[in-house]
């Protein structure tokens, strides 16, 4: 390791970086399973998924990564299931290929920009993650005053909400837009990551192109059917175990 540099990183950051322009990240990932394939990776164990829900069962280890969730912190993300809003983000990805893959449906547009989107979403290094779930009433409020039409190009119909300027979910701050501005403003806010993060990234990716080649999936959280009805469930039993390790702690009330 050399000695830290006194200075400030430089500030050279374009916006749109060559790595995450157009559908980039998905490509990138989607090489990477394709690259599993013909170099005949060896692919992480398979787990049995009964068993392995036992175990989730009496841990409050995260789904997606193992380690151990912190209760205590206090912070932004909070989640019975999973350590961090990365390692949730993660595990929906692989979830969400291996479904449109089982389906044939990789080469589709519609699943390219929808991965990539997830993709640029999920939280790397410097790029925030920000819960941003709005009420359905809110979303109900915003598409009705706008009319349903998106506020950008004010002519297709809009599908989604905009946060116009920060993560202010007040309603000044909300607009209706459609999936084609809401892309073109999220590639306008995007820098290039750094060579430290995407080093980063695609060690990730290569994780997730192992998970999403193995035909018997080797964690819980990959097996797309059974997890969704098992998810509900873990939930409520670990959210039991965290409030009262959390009155243990806190005393308070
Ligand atoms: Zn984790
Ligand atoms: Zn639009």
């Amino acid at each position: 390791m050399s000695a830290a540099s006194p200075q400030k990183p430089k500030k050279r950051i374009p916006k749109s970086p060559p790595a995450q322009m157009g559908n980039g990240l998905a490509k990138t990932l989607l090489g990477y399973v394709r690259s599993v394939e013909y170099m005949n990776k060896s692919l992480p164990d398979p787990i049995d998924f009964d068993n392995e829900v036992a175990r989730l069962r009496g841990t409050l280890q995260c789904a997606n990564c193992n380690s151990e969730i912190n209760v205590r912190n206090s912070t932004n993300f909070k989640s019975a299931i999973y350590c961090s809003e990365y390692c949730k983000q993660m595990a929906g990805t692989v979830r969400y290929v291996r479904r449109a893959m089982a389906a044939q449906r990789e080469s589709e547009y519609e699943f390219r920009m929808g991965l990539n989107d997830r993709l640029i979403h999920m939280p790397t290094g410097g790029y925030a993650a920000q819960e941003r779930r709005l009420s359905k009433k809110i979303r109900m409020t915003i598409f009705e005053r706008d009319n349903n039409i998106c506020r950008i190009c004010r002519k297709r119909p809009a599908e989604q909400i905009d946060h116009i300027k920060g993560s202010s979910s007040d309603l000044s701050n909300l607009q209706a837009i459609c999936v084609n501005c809401h892309r073109m403003k999220t590639n306008s806010n995007l820098r290039l990551a750094t060579g430290k993060e995407l080093k980063r990234i695609l060690k990730f990716y290569e994780a997730m192109a192992l998970r999403i080649v193995a035909a018997n999936p080797s964690k819980a959280c990959d097996d797309y059917e059974r997890w969704q009805k098992t998810e509900p469930k873990l939930r409520g039993i670990r959210q039991k175990m965290i409030n009262k390790i959390k009155q243990e702690i806190g005393g308070k009330t």
